[in-house]
Formats: structure tokens, C-alpha cells, sequence
């Protein structure tokens, strides 16, 4: 277990030093709620008897790659489903891990990505975090379809690679994920209990690395 006061210290101090917070920012679908599982019931519900993988059996963030034309039509309709982005369940510890990163002295931001052709999607999402994680969550929120665009440190994201029209100022620590489970690239968080072991090291490596170059 690390010295939680260690990390405390030092991100105070580098807030001292840059007159800002470090920054993590948070993936939603597949990191802090179960996509993957309220996809697959709504794909059943409307679909019953059609067959489709179960979120433990893709190996890919792509679920349209090698599907047929009648299948895809079909995931589609669910994707788009006006009550999908309601029915997702946090995932375990979530959001008690983001409340203990506030504590720590770090800006804590939710950045999902919407769906476009989801007309309730952006909305929804917004309504989700306030149930799930309060007004603080909903009101940080950052909603954008290119992340690369977004200030920060650390990016937790479950789709392997997230890359955009910048060069990141963030790191990605990779959210596993059974659909990423064929990426060996990215560092990984494998579920938020301990969190703390694998997150806080690679952020005060991180910021260690960007004061070592703005000194
Ligand atoms: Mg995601």
C-alpha cells in the first residue's frame, strides 16, 4: 500500500509550483458504468432469439467489425435506443474512487464521448452522472467526441488508444476491459479496488516528468 500523505504532498506542491490541480480525467461508458451490459439487455429485449456476443466474449472495442448488414441494423437501432444511456449501472467502486482522488488534491473530470445518432444520448449521460456521482460530477462534465482536445494529465479509458486531431497533454492508463483484453501496449487499471496502487504512481510519474520540463 503507498502513503496516501505522499501523493497528498506532492500534488499540493505541484499545484504551488503550476497554479493548477493535476487533472484526471475520467472515461464514462465501460469505466465508471456498465455499457457493455446495458447494450447487450436492450440488443436482447428488442432482439429476442438473435444471437450476439456477450460483453465477457468480444476482443474488440468495434462491435459493428465482421457482423452482417442485418445485424449491424440491429445493434444500431439498440445504440441508438432513446432510453439506453438511462439504464446504466455504475460500475463497483467508481465513483467512492473519484471522491477519494478529489481528496487527494487532484481536478477530477468526467470526459465521455456521445454518441451522435443518439438523440438522448448527451443528455442522458449528464441525468446518469448526477444520479450516480451527484450535481459535482454533472456539473464538471466534459462532453467531446475528440479527447485530444481536452486538458489533462491522465485519460482512464477503456478503448485501447484513444487518439484525436491533437497530440494529447494526457497520458491513457487503459481501463481493461474484456474488449481490450488483445492490447499490450497501454498500461492498464484492472478495476477501481486499488485503485490508488496503480493511478497515483503513474500520475506523480507524469507530473514529476512536466515539472522536470517547465523548471
Ligand atoms: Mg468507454
Amino acid at each position: 500500500m503507498t502513503d496516501l500523505n505522499d501523493y497528498r504532498e506532492q500534488f499540493a506542491a505541484f499545484a504551488a509550483a503550476t497554479d493548477r490541480q493535476p487533472v484526471v480525467l475520467v472515461d464514462m461508458d465501460d469505466v465508471l458504468v456498465d455499457y457493455g451490459t446495458a447494450l447487450y439487455e436492450r440488443f436482447i429485449t428488442d432482439n429476442p432469439g438473435h444471437p450476439i456476443k456477450r460483453p465477457d466474449e468480444r476482443d474488440s472495442f468495434d462491435l459493428f467489425g465482421g457482423e452482417t448488414d442485418d445485424h449491424k441494423a440491429r445493434l444500431f437501432e439498440a445504440m441508438n435506443h432513446p432510453d439506453l444511456y438511462a439504464s446504466l449501472k455504475p460500475l463497483p467502486g467508481a465513483f467512492d474512487a473519484l471522491h477519494q482522488m478529489i481528496d487527494l488534491g487532484i481536478n477530477v473530470r468526467v470526459c465521455t464521448a456521445p454518441w451522435a445518432t443518439n438523440p438522448t444520448c448527451a443528455s442522458q449521460k449528464l441525468t446518469q452522472l448526477e444520479e450516480l456521482g451527484g450535481k459535482f460530477f454533472a456539473n464538471r462534465a466534459i462532453i467531446s467526441k475528440d479527447k485530444t482536445f481536452v486538458f489533462g494529465d491522465l485519460l482512464i479509458d477503456d478503448r485501447s488508444g484513444v487518439t484525436g486531431a491533437m497530440p494529447p497533454a494526457w497520458k491513457q492508463l487503459l481501463f481493461t476491459q474484456p474488449h481490450n483484453r488483445l492490447d499490450f501496449d497501454l498500461p492498464r487499471l484492472n478495476g477501481w479496488t486499488n485503485w490508488q496502487d496503480t493511478v497515483l504512481p503513474m500520475l506523480a510519474g507524469i507530473l514529476t516528468d512536466k515539472a522536470a520540463v517547465t523548471a
